[in-house]
């Protein structure tokens, strides 16, 4: 890559104040940020293009030296020398104060700190009848474990050195003038430590996938796309706390009640007869019994008949809701001989006996045919 003006670079005039090259590094940091162009060496390279930018002219004495020298003037002050991005990050990562600008915007520690163990989801499908008793459901998953053999470190205590560089105190300091610059050691990135041969079980990493079988209890009157938080059941980590698994439930369909909160609906067809005289029917309760159910005479086909205490547990109080049961009047559609008879002996009684509401349709019918003065026509 040529090499290019400073201030080009963080596109400034020369005469920028201070606050203009920080906020103009800070917005050419944040575009070519590793973060937002993931395996991208290109966007590397101007990221690190940047922070030399900004090493120099954020620095008064080294801005001076390079106006009046160009590179020239900066020669043996370490300009631009990153081993790696960390080397960035640990350079520039809290230079703005507070939570640095990398923090800010990314949640990216600059410097190593303690990391939580990643947080892990699975999803467990349930039967409307274990969402009545509740149920325990065994599952199992992979996840990170700490590695047996080394305890996390990532190798044996004897293969462990203290770090060269920084002889144990995880940071390294460099000179430029009178000003004295402390960083994170880019050797074993502030840990003071170096690995000189790693675990055999983990290959140094600490932790090692396991597979493992988990009881995952469900209590009762769960709803569908509930998610229950298993604390501490996720990923271990090897400087932190351990992360969370969620688990996701979803209750299957049923054949025969569909579900409202606590209350289970169901359709119970009955036929003419009974619903006009009334009677006693089966019908399925979500414990597997029957629930004799009373139909009172004169029921009406699509009327609702509400079972109190027979529907699902709810969640907090484990009070049942209702069983509703929709009574739908069956028109027979095959009739026998026998059939054919009743009914049109039953069409006469009720051709004699036109009730309240079939008169009041005719009525309205007639009035909007003939108009408000139909009654006078209506001679019947
Ligand atoms: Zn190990
Ligand atoms: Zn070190």
């Amino acid at each position: 890559m040529a090499e290019r003006d400073y201030y080009e670079i963080l596109g400034l005039d020369e005469d920028a104040s201070g606050a203009e090259v920080k906020k103009a590094y800070r917005k050419k940091a944040l575009k070519w940020h590793p973060d937002r162009n993931p395996g991208d060496p290109q966007a590397a390279e101007k990221f690190k293009e940047a922070a030399e930018a900004y090493q120099v002219l954020s620095d008064p004495e080294k801005r001076r030296l390079y106006d009046q020298y160009g590179k020239a003037g900066l020669r043996g002050m370490h300009v631009g020398e990153f081993t790696d991005l960390n080397d960035i990050f640990s350079a520039f990562g809290d230079i703005f104060g507070g939570g640095g600008i990398f923090e800010q915007f990314f949640g990216a520690p600059a410097r190593p700190r303690q990391r939580r163990g990643q947080s892990l989801r699975i999803s467990v499908e349930l039967d409307l009848e274990e969402v009545f008793t509740g149920t325990t459901k065994t599952v199992s998953l992979q996840r990170r474990e700490i590695c047996p053999q080394c305890g996390g470190i990532g190798a044996q205590k004897e293969n462990i050195r203290t770090c060269s560089a920084c002889r144990g105190y995880g940071e390294v300091e460099s000179r430029q003038g009178f000003i004295t610059m402390r960083r994170t050691c880019p050797r074993c990135g502030g840990s003071g430590k170096v690995i000189v041969k790693p675990c055999s079980k983990c290959g140094g990493r600490g932790r090692i996938r396991k597979s493992v079988e988990l009881a995952i209890e469900i209590p009762p009157g769960v709803e569908s796309g509930a998610r229950l938080e298993l604390r501490g059941e996720g990923e271990a980590s090897v400087d932190g706390p351990r992360g969370d698994l969620y688990c996701d439930l979803y209750v299957r369909e049923h054949d025969v009640f569909q579900r409202s909160g606590a209350d289970l609906l169901c359709e119970a067809p009955i036929s003419y007869s009974m619903a006009a005289l009334g009677g006693v029917i089966q019908v399925p309760t979500i414990d597997g019994k029957a629930y004799e159910l009373k139909i009172p005479p004169g029921t009406q086909s699509g009327e609702l008949i509400r079972v109190r205490n027979m529907g699902l547990p709810k969640l907090n109080t484990g009070r049942r809701g209702y069983l509703e049961v929709r009574v739908v009047v069956e028109t027979p559609r095959r009739l026998t001989k026998e059939h054919r008879v009743l009914l049109r002996k039953l069409a006469q009684i009720e051709q004699e006996n036109v009730s309240e509401r079939r008169k009041g349709f005719i009525e309205k019918v007639k009035e909007y045919i003939y108009g408000a003065d139909s009654s006078a026509l209506a001679g019947e």
